[in-house]
């Protein structure tokens, strides 16, 4: 029988964690680079100024209500965020071949995926994530009892790309196997997969028969510029294959709180490609329905104001750029500062790694020598949100991190 004294304490979440650590302290100086959200140069939270504009649109209009969303949710925003994830000219698009379910943000998204392949996917694939990879990714599929695995992703020697080893595994994977890839700016290691890297695994995906799950939860951030984040999905849906997607809206539209977001599915070019879609789309609505009923209505309307109106939409642009553009000159200014005070060790990954975060190479014991000494607060795996640095605490950061590797 059921005995609740008998259930056992659940480790806390270690990322939440640290933010509570971090808000205890009293520390003046304290820096908090641990959570993956974006913060101004003063540190604070920056609500777009696209989104407060649009915002005051949805305030102004007297046809809203607080009315249940449909089960697959808002069409203007899911068919937009189709657009921007696929490409407009996405022969997937024009041939009528996706289907588009809006979630609870991205991690409703892959949720949603997991739940879809656990029940439809035949022959009980194992799902291989990058080792490293987001820490949900293992929780999310576990708790829908998928058997996970990893391969290499992360070179200690270069801090860049372990391709070698991601080849070999993904090629040692059996047939058929569900291959999580992350489309641009890779969370934990901001380490992403060349162009012609991303060729490469296209044509060993294919030969393997595998099937691409991507996780997309930074378009806009790596390099500015939403199309060429979303290059490796277009590249991979140009080439045919199946595969789904889950989008998030959290981080390029600072929405994180208003878990916008969608799951699409995407069947290769066929003759019954869109009767198949139809299928998996009636399927997808039934697991929703037990799932969240309906999704979230606000977050959606906003992302839908300014995604469906061309001159909202250049303005949105020009604020991913305003935050991509500041990640990318503390990137400089924290390689610089490193390399000025001649801090043992190489420091060129800083800047080549792209997004939100960089791997620092700092052993978990330096970090939590940082978080004691100098009460700068991140992850034990060494990871750095870069937009918790700013032109007011890089230089005391960079010294902190001398300090610690000497
Ligand atoms: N996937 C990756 C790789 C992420 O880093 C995140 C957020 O940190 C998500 C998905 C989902 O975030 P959210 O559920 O807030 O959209």
């Amino acid at each position: 029988s059921f005995s609740a004294e008998a259930v056992p304490q659940a480790p806390e979440d270690p990322l939440f964690g640290l933010m509570a650590a971090y808000r205890a302290d009293t520390f003046d100086k304290k820096v908090d680079l641990g959570i993956g959200a974006y913060r101004d140069n003063n540190a604070k939270p920056w609500v777009l100024p696209v989104v407060k504009k649009a915002d005051a649109i949805l305030r102004d209009d007297p046809t809203l209500n607080h009315e249940y969303l449909p089960i697959t949710g808002l069409q203007p925003f899911t068919s937009a965020a189709a657009k921007l994830i696929l490409g407009a000219s996405s022969p997937a698009l024009s041939e009528k071949r996706t289907c588009s379910i809006q979630t609870i943000s991205g991690t409703g998204a892959v949720h949603l995926g997991a739940l879809f392949i656990k029940k439809f996917y035949p022959g009980s694939p194992t799902v291989y994530f990058s080792n490293p990879t987001w820490a949900n990714h293992n929780q999310i599929f576990s708790n829908v009892q998928i058997p996970i695995s990893t391969y290499p992703y992360f070179s200690k020697e270069t801090k860049g790309l372990d391709f070698a080893g991601m080849k070999k595994a993904i090629a040692e994977a059996p047939n058929h196997s569900v291959i999580l890839l992350h489309a641009c700016a890779h969370n934990p290691t901001g380490v992403d997969p060349t162009q012609a890297q991303w060729k490469q695994l296209a044509v060993l995906m294919k030969q393997k028969s595998h099937f691409p799950f991507f996780d997309c939860a930074y378009q806009g951030f790596a390099s500015g510029d939403l199309a060429k984040d979303a290059w490796a999905v277009h590249y991979f849906v140009e080439q045919g294959f199946e595969l789904c997607i889950a989008q998030s809206f959290a981080k390029n539209f600072g929405l994180y709180g208003e878990r916008a977001g969608c799951f699409h599915f995407v069947t290769g070019p066929g003759s019954d490609s869109q009767e198949t879609i139809r299928r998996i789309a009636s399927q997808l609505a039934v697991l929703q329905r037990s799932e969240i009923s309906n999704p979230p209505a606000y977050g959606a309307r906003i992302a839908s104001t300014v995604l469906n109106d061309e001159s909202l939409f250049k303005e949105w642009e020009a604020n991913l750029r305003t935050m991509s553009g500041r990640i990318i000159d503390m990137r400089k200014a924290l390689r610089s500062k490193l390399e000025e005070m001649g801090t043992p060790g190489t420091w060129n990954h800083i800047t080549d790694q792209i997004g939100m975060f960089s791997f620092t190479g700092l052993s978990e014991k330096q970090v939590l020598e940082l978080r004691e000494v100098a009460h700068v607060y991140m992850t034990k795996n060494g990871r750095i949100s870069m937009a918790g640095l700013n032109t007011g605490n890089v230089d005391y950061f960079a010294k902190a991190v001398d300090k610690v590797v000497r």
